[in-house]
């Protein structure tokens, strides 16, 4: 049997927080917190079952021992301008997390991704988080993947916010190795290669670009 590598998180809570990102009324900083939400619940089940280590620390009773992530072997890495505030979020939640930054323009007539900006940390033998938040046609993702892949990742991990399964299902046959968590699969692409219904440019949203 085939293992998905692909899990889709649409619980009833991250549901009622993707229909507000769609609302077109939703302003960026709105949107950039509930994208930073939802990033939350995604790097909590993406992470779930990660090996631990023991830390000592003083407490009111004494010193004692309680398990933590050891965060210096992790890395997120961001696709620009989108995933910001996804990096944002794991950066909250895990701040002694190294980061990394890759700027992944797509043309709009070709469709093809192009990276032009890459800023990455030791990634070697580390499990290295992508964030972005749309998986349209998989193009900047398989890109992001292989700039991680030839820095030596061990492991690494996919969080999207709405994906296509048209793009899925070509990371997934690009990259079987790579796990992808999202809150929520969409229908399709439509001809301009948007998520559909999707909630139209994410980082146009989350900034207040005007189109
Ligand atoms: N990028 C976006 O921001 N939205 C889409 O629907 C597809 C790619």
């Amino acid at each position: 049997m085939e293992i998905l590598m692909i899990q889709e998180l649409s619980t009833p809570v991250i549901q009622t927080l993707i229909c507000s990102l769609r609302e077109s009324e939703t302003d960026g900083l709105r949107f950039r917190h509930i994208v930073k939400e939802i990033t939350r619940f995604l790097l909590n089940e993406a992470l779930k079952d990660v090996a631990l280590i023991s830390k000592d620390i003083q407490t009111w009773r004494g010193v004692e021992s309680y398990k933590i992530m050891d965060q210096s072997s992790y890395v997120v890495v961001t696709v620009l301008r989108a995933g910001m505030p996804m990096l944002e979020s794991v950066m909250e939640t895990l701040p002694k997390i190294n980061s990394g930054f890759l700027a992944i323009k797509r043309d709009e007539t070709t469709h093809k991704s192009k990276l032009f900006y890459e800023r990455l940390p030791d990634c070697e033998g580390k499990t290295v988080i992508i964030v972005d938040v749309m998986l349209a046609t998989g193009g900047s993702l398989c890109d992001a993947i292989e700039v991680v892949k030839d820095a030596k990742a061990k492991r690494i991990i996919a969080l999207n916010i709405i994906g296509a399964p048209e793009g899925l299902a070509f990371v997934q046959n690009t990259h079987p190795d790579v796990d992808i968590f999202i809150s929520q699969i969409d229908e399709n692409l439509n001809e301009n290669k948007y998520i559909i219904p999707g909630l139209g440019d994410a980082g146009d949203r989350e900034y207040n670009t005007p189109e």
